[in-house]
Formats: structure tokens, sequence, C-alpha cells
């Protein structure tokens, strides 16, 4: 059993995130991110930081953080660079299907070593027919004695090509009804011990507006062979559930990383306001200015109880599909909307790489994509709300 952290680890914790991400994460990020280059140095530090057993339970030697605790860490390293949040959140979406959905043996083979960054890696979901409507996917694995032969192409593979592991949903029966019946997960280990990719796989990085520096990728699988106990849960036909069954931490996850955007941005706007003149007086003094800035600050807070209600639901093992569905979509929406607003009070400057605030820019639309779009969020809610008062 994991131990409860007490409101001083809290404090301990966030405050040693706070100082990485002042000393090592925000002074690197803009020459990081206009190189698209990834950053090593951080992942190395991750490690120490214990970042990629953040949410893996303490019985796998994970820190076994709250989903609270965690959702301030994330929007702390967002709030300055969103992208290397990435490198950790990806992982730990893979490592809660282990830990939720895997046998008590795949637990104990993959969560320790994913739990010190040693196994790190993320999830491939997404093909280029199938990215919403995920039941549509074609990439197959075919039953070949003691392992299973993996054909397909994923696309938009987060951590696919500085990791060494994915979990994969696959078709397992193509004629399954519903489709979703006829899916699995396999945990697919794709580097041998030299870290050179294993036979049949192919990894090409993608060029992005934003989200820079992390690898994002297709990926493709030509006859990889990998063992049956790869297969989560050791049973075919779940892999839908294993997929969508993370999303309530993915979500809040998200939200987080949505609501660090728009507090590091408003956070910048507030500075740049206070040091630009015009007319004889800083920005900030005119109304056009503060009503801008006081929009934002109050979408900043919106956004942070939204997440920390659905977060502590969470943490009571309470279902909040809809509480995070409602902190996604507003903490993704509040990240566009203040990374705009500053784009607007930093004027001509918005437009020049020499400022940082572009990148926020960049980065903030991805929240709105991710872990479910926008659009499907709002859907969700909305089943949810009808369902809840029905009359
Ligand atoms: C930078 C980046 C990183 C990513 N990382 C990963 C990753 O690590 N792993 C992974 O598996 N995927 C990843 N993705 C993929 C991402 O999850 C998908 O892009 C997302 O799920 C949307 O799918 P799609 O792009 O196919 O859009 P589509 O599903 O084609 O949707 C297009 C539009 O139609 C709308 N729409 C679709 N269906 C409905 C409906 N029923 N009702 C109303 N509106 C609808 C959508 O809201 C959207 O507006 C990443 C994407 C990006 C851009």
């Amino acid at each position: 059993m994991s131990e409860a952290w007490s409101k001083e680890d809290e404090l301990g914790i966030i405050d040693m995130i706070d100082k990485w991400v002042e000393n090592d994460v925000r002074p690197i990020a803009k020459e990081h991110d206009q190189q698209d280059k990834y950053p090593h140095a951080l992942a190395e530090q991750m490690k120490e930081l214990g970042l990629f057993g953040a949410t893996i339970g303490q019985e796998f030697c994970g820190l076994g953080l709250p989903a609270s605790i965690y959702a301030k860490i994330v929007m702390k390293v967002a709030s300055a660079w969103m992208a290397p949040s990435g490198i950790f959140n990806s992982h730990l979406i893979q490592a809660s299907a282990i830990e939720r959905c895997g046998t008590q043996a795949q637990k104990e083979r993959f969560l320790p070593r994913m739990a010190t960054g040693e196994l790190r890696g993320g999830v491939a979901l997404t093909e280029p027919n199938a990215g919403t409507d995920l039941q549509a996917i074609r990439t197959t694995a075919v039953k070949d004695g003691d392992e299973y032969i993996i054909n397909g192409a994923k696309t938009w593979i987060t951590n696919s090509l500085n990791g060494n592991s994915l979990a994969v949903l696959v078709k397992t029966d193509l004629d399954a009804v519903p489709a979703h019946k006829g899916t699995s997960m396999f945990i697919v280990e794709t580097k041998d011990a030299q870290g050179n990719f294993k036979p049949g796989i192919t990894v090409s990085k993608m060029t992005k507006l934003g989200y820079r520096s992390i690898d994002t990728c297709e990926v493709v699988f030509e006859n990889v062979r990998v063992p049956a106990a790869n297969l989560v849960g050791e049973k075919e036909g779940s892999g839908f559930k294993h997929a969508i069954g993370g999303l309530e931490l993915g979500r809040i996850n998200v939200a987080a990383r949505g609501a660090g955007i728009a507090q590091g941005a408003t956070e910048l706007a507030v500075r740049y306001a206070q040091e630009r003149e015009t007319f004889g007086k800083a920005i900030c003094q005119h109304q056009a200015i503060q009503l801008k800035l006081g929009e934002m600050a109050t979408q900043v807070e919106a956004a942070r109880l939204l997440i920390e209600q659905a977060a502590t639901k969470y943490d009571a093992n309470e279902r909040c599909d809809m509480e995070a569905g409602m902190a996604k979509y507003f903490g993704s929406e509040a990240g566009v909307f203040c990374a705009n607003e500053a784009m607007r009070i930093f004027g001509g400057y918005s437009y020049s790489v020499e400022y940082d605030i572009e990148r926020y820019y960049r980065d903030a639309m991805l929240m709105c994509i991710g872990e479910g779009t926008n659009e499907m969020q709002r859907i969700i809610i909305a089943k949810q709300l009808i369902d809840k008062n029905k009359i």
C-alpha cells in the first residue's frame, strides 16, 4: 500500500520542483524549442527527481503521488515550458494502464523499471485514419505460439524515438461486434540492450508547430514479434477499455498543462505590461490592457479550481469523468485564451522569437486536441448531465 502524502511533504516536493523549473527548465526552453532539440539533460534530472514514477504506486517503487499533487507539478513545469511535461506525462499514462489493467506479474515486471526511467515511453493509439474514433484502428496482432506478430502504422506517437517502450493498441479480432471488443493492448519494448530499434520497428520524427523538442513520431510495425506475456491483462478484447480507462487522470494531466500555459503567459504579460510604455505611461495603466489581465488571471484561477475539484474526486476513488472533462476543456481553452491575449499585450514583439510568448502561443492549441478533443469533452459533459438529470 502507498503511504499518504502529508501537507508538509507536498510543500517540500512542490518547492523542489519550483527550484528545478527555475534553475534548469526555464533557462533552456527557448533554445531547445527553437532548435527542436531533445532536452536529454532534463530527462536525466527527471529520473533523479522521481518524476518517471510520480503516480506509480510505492509498492512498485514509484512515489505514489495523488493526482492533486501531481497536477500541481505538471502545472508548474508547463508554466515555464509545456513540452518537457510530455516526457513523463505520456510515460505515466502507459504505466497507469499497466497498474490498472495488467496482471500482477506484468506490474512486477514493468512498473519498477518504469518508475526509475530505465523503461520509458508512452502510448500508441492514434493511426493515420483513426484518432477520436479509436475503434477504427487497423494495426493487427496475430497469435503465433507464445508470441504475437504486430503489423500496422501509428502516428503522432510521443516519446517513441527517445523512449524504449510503448503501450500499443491493436486489433486481435477484425470482425468483432462492437468493434472495440476486438481490440487489445500490448506493451512493446521497442529497443534492444544497445538502444537500437528492434527488427521491424521504424520510427520517423514529425515536424510540429509547437510542442517542439519532444519526439512525436510515426511508428511502423512490420512483423514485430512480441511475447504473449506482454498482452496487458493477458486477455484479448479489452484494449479499448484499457486505453480509455486512464483518461480521467490523462485529462487532469492535460488540464494542468493548459492551466500552466495560461499561468505562464499571464505572468509574462503582467511583467511586460509594466515595462512597456505608450503615451507616457506603462501600458498596464490603460484600461484596455487591465481588462485583458483581469480576464486572464480569472481564467487561470478558475482552471486551477476545476483541476483541484477533479483531482480531489479522483484521489477519493470517485468517478470523475465529468469533472475531469470540464477541467480538461476549461484548462486547455484557458491556455489558448491567455496565450492569445498575452500576444496582443506584447504587440509587435509577440511576433519576435526573442520573446518567449510566441512559444506559449504555439504550444497552447495542442491541449485542446490531446486526450480527447474539446468538442468531444463537451459532448461527454452533456451526456453525463442528461444521465444525471433524467426526467
Ligand atoms: C503533438 C501531438 C502529440 C500526440 N501524441 C499522441 C500520443 O502520444 N499517442 C497517441 O496515441 N496519439 C497522440 N496524438 C494524437 C491525438 O490524440 C489525436 O490527434 C486526437 O485524438 C484527435 O484525433 P485526430 O487528429 O485523428 O482527429 P479526428 O478524430 O479526425 O477529429 C477531427 C475533428 O473532428 C471532431 N470529431 C471527431 N469525431 C467527432 C464526433 N463524434 N462528434 C463531434 N466531433 C467529432 C474532432 O473533435 C476534431 O475537431 C498526438 C497528437 C499531436 C498533435
